[in-house]
């Protein structure tokens, strides 16, 4: 075993040097950390905890832990993986909601013009390995009064963005 390091590293983040950023293998589905934490060879991507998710690379500090909602996003927008609490949080299943647009899913939180843009335009750059650090407030598209924060970041390969959803026992909004 060579430590061959993945594609993913081809654009470093503006405020985190190549030797301060930790990398995290996990899988896709379930957030099950891939055994040994190397790059997995390339036919072995399957996680070995679920069986159904591809194992996949990320910041660690941005990775996902079991628990956690997450999904899997492509740099056009198309849903490509989710785990098993974003599937219960969006009321969707796995298999329906691949290569469907995030947007139908999650929406922006904010009502402001732009917003939208905003939240695209993150998971865009990140599907292209831009790793900015970026977060977007949203909510899920089936409830009002929640809002969830969700980090962005690149992940793969093959290349897509990672959205986590944080605090997902959903934090009702407060009357303003
Ligand atoms: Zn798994």
């Amino acid at each position: 075993m060579e430590g061959s390091r993945p594609a993913l590293r081809l654009v470093q983040g503006v405020n985190a040097s190549p030797a301060e950023v930790e990398w995290w293998w996990f899988c896709g589905h379930c957030a099950a950390p891939a055994p040994g934490q190397g790059a997995p060879a390339p036919g072995a991507r399957v996680c070995m905890s679920c069986g159904l998710g591809l194992l996949l690379e990320t910041r660690k500090d941005v990775a996902p832990r079991p628990k956690d909602a997450f999904l899997v996003i492509d740099s056009s927008l198309l849903i490509q993986a989710m785990s098993r609490h974003a599937q219960r949080l969006l009321d969707i299943a796995e298999e329906s909601a691949v290569n469907r647009p995030v947007g139908e899913l999650l929406v922006p939180a904010d009502a402001e013009p732009g917003s939208a843009g905003g939240f695209a335009r993150s998971i865009a750059d990140a599907a292209a390995g831009r790793d900015e650090g970026a977060s977007a407030v949203v909510r899920p598209w089936n409830t009002f009064g929640v809002r969830m924060r969700a980090r962005i970041a690149p992940c793969g390969p093959p290349r897509a963005a990672l959205v986590v959803l944080e605090d997902t026992q959903a934090r009702r909004l407060r009357a303003v």
